[in-house]
């Protein structure tokens, strides 16, 4: 019924039947972080982490490979296994190589983790948060003030005691969010101290005591640069944290958003956040620009995003641009992997770019630069 060439997302889709290891596991995963951490959890286990192992050990005999035989050993699997392996039932043609489950310093699930999910669908995590945004634009009955509201949660992963009586506090913005928070989780905690990264603003881990980011501590964001000094919150009992899913989903890409946002304004681009989009797509508009679409993310496996944009924008008709963080797509296949993703139906009309190359596909009269042939004028 599909006139689609195959590709790697018809792969995946090929793989969405309700019983593929992966999807119980990355449920899994995430159920169990959120009850008691990964680096400490209890019998008896929750329904879905006996599923996933259930689901892993018979995935592993119709192919005869040894199972995991516990629970325990699934989750020593997942912390040093990449997602890849054969054992879990994801094809490895749809996620990065040496991706992990669980990451080794954080012990907690990656991003990656949280966005596998069936194609072009949100996983568990991604849909709380579109469910807690719309809640929220439900709730605030005006687009400024969704807008607002949606600006306050991108900038605010933590809300402190201080914060709250500081000067500059919006009242009545947190009125409207402040179900979204809730206490830190013990198992973000280090000898009962909050670790954050000073990049990304996330809660982060140095086992050691390191005071700065570098390759033997994690932080949520898994991306941020080394040598960028932590901020500790020694009385995390007066603070607030934003959601899991809306800091994995709404603050990850957050820079990457104000980044763009800071082009737009320099070329005169106005944007217009549209009505009922999920994470929030852009309308963009200005003289001698494109009008077009614009959704920023930060995803960690292109394939998924890919999946997911067509999804997002199968029924518009506007060109879409879909903006990620320059390091992003300077990874190797970063934007092969997500182009073969695409729909037939999105291919052409959306276009995978970066905030520092938004003019280049927004300028009508300027030909791109990738036109002017090399050596054509010698
Ligand atoms: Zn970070």
């Amino acid at each position: 019924m599909t006139s689609r060439a195959p590709t790697n997302a018809e792969a995946q889709r090929g793989m969405d039947h309700g019983n593929d290891p992966f999807l119980a596991l990355a449920r899994a995963l995430t159920i169990l972080s959120e009850q008691d951490g990964l680096r400490s959890f209890s019998l008896p286990y929750p329904r879905e982490a006996q599923l996933a192992l259930d689901r892993v050990i018979l995935h592993c005999l119709n192919h005869g490979w040894t199972p995991p035989k516990s629970l325990p050993e699934l989750l020593s699997w997942c912390t040093r296994r990449s997602v890849g392996d054969a054992e879990f039932g994801v094809s490895p043609a749809l996620v990065s190589q040496g991706a992990r489950w669980i990451h080794p310093i954080g012990m907690m699930p990656t991003r990656t983790c949280l966005e596998l999910a069936p194609l072009g669908r949100p996983g568990r995590v991604e849909q709380d948060a579109l469910n807690s945004l719309s809640a929220l634009e439900h709730r605030c009955g005006s687009a400024g003030r969704f807008s607002r509201c949606r600006q306050f949660l991108a900038r605010h992963p933590l809300v402190t005691h201080q914060d709250r009586f500081g000067r500059r506090w919006e009242a009545m913005t947190w009125n409207k969010v402040r179900e979204l928070y809730e206490p830190v989780p013990e198992a973000l905690l280090d000898r009962r101290m909050l670790t954050v990264c000073g990049t990304c603003g996330l809660p982060a881990r140095a086992p050691s005591g390191e005071r700065e980011s570098g390759p033997d501590t994690w932080c949520e964001g898994e991306d941020c640069p080394p040598g960028v000094r932590f901020r500790l919150l020694r009385e995390p009992g007066q603070c607030l944290i934003l959601r899991r899913s809306l800091r994995a989903f709404l603050v990850a890409p957050a820079r990457t958003e104000q980044a763009a946002m800071d082009e737009l304004a320099r070329i005169g681009g106005g944007h217009q956040l549209l009505a009922d989009s999920g994470l929030g797509a852009y309308r963009i508009t200005g003289s001698g620009l494109r009008t077009c679409l614009m959704q920023v993310y930060d995803r960690r496996q292109p394939s998924f995003l890919g999946g997911r944009v067509s999804e997002a924008f199968s029924s518009a008709t506007d060109p879409a641009l879909v903006v990620v963080p320059r390091r992003a797509v300077d990874q190797d296949g970063y934007r092969d992997a997500f182009e073969t993703a695409l729909s037939n139906e999105c291919r052409g009309r959306v276009t995978l770019t970066t905030p520092d190359d938004l003019e280049r596909h927004l300028r009508v009269q300027d030909p791109p630069p990738t036109q002017k042939v090399e050596g054509a004028d010698a």
